[in-house]
């Protein structure tokens, strides 16, 4: 598979009175062609930080771009001029946001503003576009596209507007499509509907998405690989599976226990949570920045930040547990075969 996305040792700050925030800590990743790459994390882990570094979406200042690159299809975000970042956002690389409403024009027909990506990034007329804009509502599955072309984004309910972003974010065909938090603010059934479409789209015209989400449940049939992040960092990353029933992680480990499962179904039914507060990134541990949560956590965890061990065939996690001289911990999620 062609690899279209490198982000190499990136590291963003936040400038704030108190001092430099380090909101994203030396992570380094790839996105390949046609992929599904899931960024899960609590808030605060980093994860929407990176992904609108991906754009250069985070305002400057305060945020800094400290060290690292990202590089797409070889060139690099971090060295390219406001200028070329307006043409690659929205034709290049695509983003939709949780909620909708905020990022839809409340003045502007739908149709209009599904039309003013193409007409802003390629020479085509009106009718032209007009064509490729009731395609794209059809495409995403809104019924009566010539009414709803007409129809402002009010008139449409919730699940609909994310329809419609997914329209304007795909319309000029992007290699890259940048979800945050898609269904975050719409109800369960809404949600498995827009994450179908999303799937569907994806094999239709190809696109690689990045997906970003708190909640490890929405990508379980979504992604191809996940990347869980905390504090910054990367703290595990691999294949689907590998995450779901070899994790080798205790941070990842409480996020599945988070996800309703039959199989692991508490006699409670209650699901667990992951106890205390994420590390306060104006002062980051030099060590495991898990270690004040981890009921795993040995003398070394809080001295010395974890390497990324390679724990599977595709699969890294930046654990002490998975050192040879280290105790055996069971994984408590994985699945006896
Ligand atoms: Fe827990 Fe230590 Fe592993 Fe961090 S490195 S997750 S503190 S066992
Ligand atoms: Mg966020």
């Amino acid at each position: 598979m062609k690899k279209i996305l490198e982000v190499k040792n990136l590291e963003v700050v936040f400038d704030t009175y108190a001092g430099e925030v380090q909101a994203v800590r030396d992570i380094s990743f790839d996105l390949y062609e046609g992929e599904t790459l899931a960024i899960v994390g609590e808030s605060g882990s980093g994860k929407s930080v990176t992904a609108k570094s991906l754009m250069r979406l985070n305002p400057e200042p305060p945020v800094k771009y400290k060290g690292g690159q990202i590089l797409f299809n070889g060139k690099d975000i971090l060295n390219t001029s406001e200028k070329e970042m307006q043409k690659i956002r929205g034709s290049q690389i695509g983003m939709i946001f949780q909620d909708p409403m905020t990022s839809l024009n409340p003045t502007m027909t739908v149709g209009k503003q599904i039309m003013e990506g193409l007409k802003r990034h390629q020479k085509i007329d009106g009718a032209t576009a007009k064509e490729k804009a009731l395609e794209m509502l059809k495409l995403v599955q809104i019924p009566n596209p010539e009414q709803r072309f007409n129809e402002y984004p009010h008139q449409f309910s919730g699940g609909m507007r994310q329809r419609a972003m997914i329209a304007i974010a795909l319309v000029c065909n992007p290699q890259i499509l940048i979800a945050d938090e898609p269904t975050t603010a719409l109800d369960v059934t809404i949600q498995a509907q827009i994450l179908d479409l999303m799937r569907d789209l994806q094999k239709k015209i190809n696109t690689s998405i990045i997906l970003i989400t708190h909640d490890l449940g929405v990508v379980a049939h979504s992604a191809q690989r996940i990347i869980v992040m905390y504090g910054g960092k990367i703290v595990e990353s691999g294949t689907t599976d590998e995450i779901f029933y070899h994790s080798k992680h205790p941070y990842t480990w409480g996020l599945l226990k988070s996800v309703p499962r039959l199989d692991l179904r508490k006699e409670n039914g209650k699901l667990d949570s992951i106890e205390g507060t994420p590390p306060d990134l104006l002062a980051p541990p030099k060590g495991c920045p898990f270690a004040d949560r981890c009921e795993h956590a040995m003398e070394i965890c809080r001295k010395q930040m974890p390497p990324q061990f390679k724990t599977g065939e595709n699969q890294y996690s930046a654990c002490w547990l998975n050192h040879e001289l280290a105790p055996k911990v069971e994984n408590p999620t994985e699945i006896a075969k």
